[in-house]
């Protein structure tokens, strides 16, 4: 006999299953309306993606690209070098030698499950030739994200992302400082959709933090100071930071270690060192939420994990969870279609974490009752069958959640299934109701039972619909 095996969900992965789906449900259908509102279509993007496209946007010093990118070669193709090895070789190659070369392959040859979706849809943008719609392009996504991540609350390998993105080709030879105000009311207006969102949903504690951190201009230099300035304590922050000097200084500022805290207050604030576009950009976008009625506070040290990111960065974090309590991160990210091999585009984007936002709303009783059933119909003798898979598909057509037993059962086991299946109404049907047509309608809340006609009984269901 074959040995029987258990098998489970890959760690980090995980069912979501009912009732809870009926809120992913309608949080996913809340965001397709208010997105809608704001004039935004959906794009559903592959799942995978070359694994270069990742590693050139996001940026390959990246905690994302560098150690939590899902990153293979596509076995397709590792049959073909396979079998060039055993041409060039006359011999096959061992499981180790295999795993060697696929190693060896450079990212050209791999392809990635997408940590995000921002680079699938500026691809899309390039590849579908979009600069060529009315412009500005924008775009919504929903669907699952994969990174290698020690899972945890809020924390998962495979997560569900819903985010947007507004794309804007610039014309040729336009002067950049003259659309700083037009770019600063697309970031508010973007921000504004979030929180509608986030509102409609009965989303509690939301807390809107916005930052700016500069363009190609002005950043690198600040880049600089604060690294010089870090190299002065660099004695007293953790490997990690002291890592980060070379590698990502900005990062630095992220630090959530309480040794370092006093040390961070002290470096010198990209707000001071904002060249004067990103300065008017900044002031400009703090107006435009101020018209908006959209609440922040303003973080200098928030920065953004990925490179892509330039002027105006925001994150927002919701009630009930913990030290993983960010649900949206976005930014602008002008530049990033060009370098994806298109024309010169500006962008901003979103991305929330829906596994967080659903954890929230949930710790905040916004979960929702279970799903329950408006009939339960129970019959009883064989010839009422026919009878009950009609009313059960009238009633089914109306739109009312209709439980239908595959064969008939006693009166007492019949109520006690439709009690825990949480139905509102049981609907009574034996020999007498059908020579009759007068329904039995037992309310199951207070246990009252009264006769009606079918056309009554659906009445009666409509309305309290
Ligand atoms: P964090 O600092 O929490 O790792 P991040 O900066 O890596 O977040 P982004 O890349 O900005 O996250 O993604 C946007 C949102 O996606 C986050 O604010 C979070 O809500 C969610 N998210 C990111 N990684 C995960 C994960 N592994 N599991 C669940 N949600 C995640
Ligand atoms: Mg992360």
């Amino acid at each position: 006999m074959a040995e029987k095996k258990k098998f489970q969900a890959i760690k980090g992965t995980r069912d979501l299953l009912p009732p809870e789906t009926e809120l992913w449900n309608r949080v996913e259908q809340t965001a397709r309306k208010v997105f809608g509102t704001f004039g935004y279509g959906e794009i559903r993007p592959p799942i995978f993606e070359p694994t270069e496209l990742f590693a050139r946007s996001i940026g390959v010093d990246t905690d994302v690209v560098s150690k939590e990118m899902y990153s293979f070669p596509d076995p397709f193709d590792l049959g073909d070098i396979y079998a060039q090895y055993q041409l060039r070789e006359s011999t096959t190659p061992g499981a180790g030698q295999l795993a060697t070369i696929a190693g060896l392959l450079p990212d050209s040859q791999l392809i990635a499950a997408r940590p995000e979706a921002t680079a699938s849809v500026c691809r899309a943008y390039i590849e579908h030739g979009m600069h060529a719609l009315p412009q500005p392009v924008k775009l919504y996504y929903m669907g699952p994200m994969f990174r290698r991540e020690r899972p945890q609350k809020g924390r998962y390998r495979q997560f569900y992302q819903i985010g947007a993105e507004v794309l804007e080709m610039v014309p040729p030879n336009q002067d950049p400082a003259k659309n700083i105000g037009k770019d600063a009311a697309v970031d508010a207006e973007v921000i504004e959709m979030v929180m509608a969102f986030f509102a409609r949903l009965g989303l509690e504690g939301v807390k809107l933090e916005i930052n700016s951190i500069g363009d190609r201009d002005c950043r690198p230099k600040y880049v600089e100071l604060l690294r010089a300035e870090l190299l002065k304590v660099k004695d007293k922050l953790g490997p990690d930071s002291q890592r980060r000097i070379e590698t990502n200084p900005l990062r630095v500022l992220d630090s959530k270690l309480e040794s370092e805290q006093g040390i961070i207050a002290r470096l010198p604030k990209i707000a001071d060192h904002l060249c004067a576009n990103c300065a008017a950009q900044y002031t400009e976008v703090k107006r435009q939420l101020n018209m908006r009625g959209v609440a922040y506070a303003e973080n200098w040290r928030l920065v953004r994990g990925l490179d892509y990111y330039m002027r105006t960065t925001f994150e927002i974090t919701a009630l009930g969870l913990g030290s993983q309590n960010a649900v949206c991160g976005g930014g602008r990210y002008d530049g990033l279609v060009e370098l994806l091999g298109g024309p010169p585009t500006k962008g901003i984007g979103f991305a929330i974490g829906e596994d967080r936002l659903i954890l929230s709303l949930q710790e905040a009783g916004k979960g929702g009752a279970a799903q329950g059933r408006d009939v339960f119909v129970a019959w009883m003798g064989e010839k009422t069958q026919a009878t009950a898979i009609a009313a059960a598909q009238k009633l089914r057509a109306a739109g009312l959640r209709v439980e239908l037993p595959p064969v008939e059962q006693k009166f007492g086991k019949a109520l006690g299934q439709a009690d825990k299946l949480g139905a509102r109404y049981a609907l009574i049907l034996g020999d007498d109701e059908v020579a009759t047509g007068q329904w039995t309608v037992k309310t199951l809340a207070d246990g009252s039972q009264t006769k009606m006609s079918e056309a009554e009984f659906l009445e009666m269901l409509r309305k309290g619909l």
